[in-house]
């Protein structure tokens, strides 16, 4: 286990439900896409249903842990498939980009985000988020959360061609940064691939959000439980102005030690 009393060297941070909550806005972009397949094609709530599981499965049994398994394109594709129909390129692009845009138009940024990044930013803390999905996806969240200058780098899983909780993805990104003393931090909502991913790869101290308080303590991976980031913002302003205080009393010592030895 770690402690909260140095500043991070460099912190790492997930995407997908850990900077917005993904349940809610998954929610409202299926039932966007169901609602045009009805109108389009006049397809059944449980077809729907069967024929997107069964689609979603299908694709995640074959391209394994790759980026390109959580891709909704895909998904819609072979859904549209599944139905029965041939492949319909138009449709299939059209339901993705009506996925992720009513997907984008009801999610909400945590509260506190900004002002937790910002914050590190004036710390001289590299900021890198760490993120499985594909590259495209993930900069147009970004963009459309405004967090474009939140982050000194993005790192997916498209581009290292593994996903959390392998460990390469972590290392990958730590060798892109420049980074003084003090432990990684990661900051995420999955216990196995943010936790654990990090703390076997590079020992980093765990950030979890939400999560299950008592079924958390159990687990070791896990250093710190936090709900938004404005539990956060005063951890990293309290460890800094120990730090600086701590490293102006030492000045301050010198200081005197020297005066004194000079008299
Ligand atoms: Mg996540």
């Amino acid at each position: 286990m770690h402690s909260n009393t140095e500043l991070p060297a460099v912190v790492m941070c997930d995407l997908d439900n850990t900077l917005y909550e993904y349940d809610p806005a998954h929610k409202a972009a299926m039932n966007a896409v169901r609602s045009k397949l009805n109108q389009t094609m006049s397809v059944k709530d449980d077809d729907f249903t069967r024929a997107f599981n069964a689609a979603k499965a299908e694709v995640k049994a074959m391209l394994g842990n790759t980026a390109g398994s959580h891709s909704r394109l895909l998904y819609f594709k072979r859904m549209i498939e599944a139905l029965g129909l041939k492949t319909q390129p138009l449709l299939s692009l059209d339901l993705e980009q009506t996925y992720w845009r009513s997907f984008l138009s009801s999610a909400q940024l945590l509260p506190g985000v900004k002002e937790f990044f910002e914050e590190l930013h004036c710390l001289n803390i590299p900021r890198v988020l760490v993120t499985d999905l594909t590259t495209q996806i993930q900069l147009r969240k970004l963009i459309y959360f405004e967090l474009e200058s939140s982050f000194d780098l993005v790192v997916t899983s498209e581009e290292v061609g593994v996903e959390k909780p392998d460990g390469r993805i972590f290392n990958y990104a730590l060798s892109k940064v420049t980074r003084g003393r003090g432990p990684v931090w990661m900051i995420g909502d999955s216990i196995e691939k943010d936790m654990i991913g990090a703390k076997q790869a590079v020992n980093a101290h765990t950030f979890l959000r939400g999560g299950m308080l008592r079924r958390v303590n159990r687990q070791e991976s896990v250093d710190t439980v936090f709900k938004d980031f404005w539990d956060l913002l005063p951890l990293i302003k309290g460890i800094s102005s120990a730090v600086f205080e701590s490293a102006s009393n030492v000045a301050d010592f010198n200081l005197t030690h020297s005066l004194s030895s000079n008299e």
